[in-house]
């Protein structure tokens, strides 16, 4: 199998993956603040990291793969406001943050469960590590990176002229991006900020705020969003470790800080990749509120897709490309998901013995997982793998279809295509097995065929319907006769 190749924002290039310790890999993905649904632009990064650690795995890597959640308000949370939505959010419905944040983290949870995304190794929450994000803080103030501002946005701030390459990830130099006016019009950059670029490591709250607030020597608080995730990163992963993933609108600020607290404070190379996943437009637009094109994979469900057909499309574009959702989109891959389990049905019934181009089906089988891990291995190219696959699927379903298969090289191809699935994620082990009928499914098929022989279509074509919104079985009618298989659950 090639060595894997993966981008690396940091060097703006492809580069070959080394660990640092091998076979073991460590990665960060940042996870979601637990306010709300999170949506489905969200969930692109969270299958593509899956996809990365699933790819490390087929190599044979043993992956740790750490994932935060904010749980602690935090002015961040909207960049354009600077509203910390934790904390309204609990205000607004008359509960704890705390309970907001578990209500919602459950639901995370459930959503990228049933994405068929493996669970992170450890899911850590920033509220359990408060003292690890002090100590962090601590040792920055002993070096002089931090100073206070008492105003209104009182709190301890990170000095960014202070570290060398500030902005490095981002390719601006610090003079540039102070330069900008842009940052200075947030809202929440309060006035004593030494530079446009500063941010803070503790915020200091008043008697008024009763929750999720600690007491330091750096005053009674809360801690400001980039040093959850270094303290967090580095408590898991040591001072350096292999890859740091998220979106890339963490790019400019969030990544960008975290690099400079972190590197700041241990003196080291915080991480040797950095893996970033590119929006999600719906229709072209991008998501926001006010045009009501935020969808949740609640939403999905309930226009009766799978989220494992969501998943597919997402897998359809390559992670650095831009991708549009609509739902003709995604009518599309719920109906070639369905098709894919089609023929991984048929192939787990292939009964015959033997038939005379088996050796060559299993050859072309091999190629295509040839040309599958090429394309995963060069920097995770996700379409062009998924173009392998349908080589291969589509060729078995004319052999099955010229019933010309046999046993072994039917368990073959299936074979390549769970070795796929490893990393695709979309399933295919639910279709493997020869399923029995459900119970009154015989009948109504039977029923079918004889209306089908008496030429009466309108009730055979009634028949088919009942038994796909029964039973979720598509019927397929071919010159030998009727087939049937389940389709995405
Ligand atoms: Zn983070």
């Amino acid at each position: 199998m090639p060595a894997i190749k993966m981008y690396n924002t940091m060097s703006r290039s492809v580069e070959d993956f080394k660990p640092i310790k091998p076979p073991s890999v460590g990665i960060y993905a940042c996870g979601p603040t637990v306010y709300f649904y999170a949506h489905v632009g969200n969930m692109r990064a969270y299958v593509f990291e899956d996809v990365l650690r699933r790819a490390l795995a087929h190599e044979g890597y043993l992956v740790t793969h750490v994932m935060n959640l904010t749980d602690v308000g935090h002015l961040a949370s909207d960049a354009d406001t600077g509203e910390d939505k934790l904390r309204s959010e609990a205000t607004k419905e008359h509960k704890t943050m705390a309970q907001i944040a578990d209500y919602y983290t459950k639901a995370f949870i459930d959503d990228i469960s049933k994405l068929n995304i493996l669970m992170p190794t450890r899911i850590v929450k920033a509220s359990d590590h408060i003292n690890d994000m002090l100590a962090l803080i601590e040792s920055l103030d002993s070096k002089g990176y931090i100073y206070q501002i008492k105003d209104a946005n009182a709190g301890w701030y990170f000095d960014t002229s202070k570290f060398k390459d500030y902005g490095k990830l981002s390719g601006h130099t610090f003079a540039e991006l102070n330069s900008t006016q842009q940052a200075g019009a947030r809202v929440d950059r309060p006035s004593g900020l030494k530079n446009i670029t500063d941010f803070a490591v503790w915020r200091l709250a008043d008697e008024s705020v009763k929750e999720m607030v600690w007491d330091s020597k750096f005053g009674r608080g809360f801690p400001g969003w980039h040093i959850e995730c270094s303290a967090m990163s580095m408590k898991y992963l040591g001072n350096t470790f292999d890859i740091h993933c998220g979106g890339i609108d963490h790019i400019p600020i969030h990544h960008t800080n975290e690099i400079a607290q972190s590197e700041s404070a241990t003196g080291s190379k915080f991480v040797n990749y950095w893996f970033h996943v590119n929006f999600l437009t719906v229709n072209g637009e991008k998501m926001s509120k006010s045009k009501g094109n935020i969808y949740s994979m609640d939403d999905i469900a309930k226009k009766g897709y799978t989220p494992i057909a969501y998943r597919y499309f997402l897998l359809t574009s390559h992670y650095r490309s831009q991708q549009n959702f609509t739902f003709d989109a995604l009518t599309n891959s719920q109906n070639t998901l369905n098709s894919i389990y089609a023929v991984v049905q048929k192939l787990s019934k292939v009964s015959s013995k033997f038939s005379k181009s088996d050796k060559s089906t299993i050859e072309y089988a091999e190629n295509c997982r040839v040309k599958f891990f090429s394309a995963i291995s060069n920097d995770f190219n996700t379409p062009e793998a998924i173009a392998a696959m349908h080589d291969l699927l589509s060729k078995s379903a004319g052999l099955v279809e010229n019933s010309d298969i046999g046993v072994d090289a039917a368990s073959g191809v299936l074979n390549v295509l769970m070795d796929f699935d490893s990393v695709l994620g979309i399933g295919l082990d639910n279709y493997t097995k020869a399923r029995e009928l459900p119970e009154g499914a015989a009948e109504l098929i039977k029923e079918r065929d004889s209306a089908r022989g008496l030429k009466d279509f309108a009730k055979a074509d009634q028949l088919r319907k009942e038994l796909e919104e029964k039973f979720g079985i598509i019927i397929e009618d071919s010159n030998e006769g009727t087939h049937w298989y389940f389709k995405a659950k």
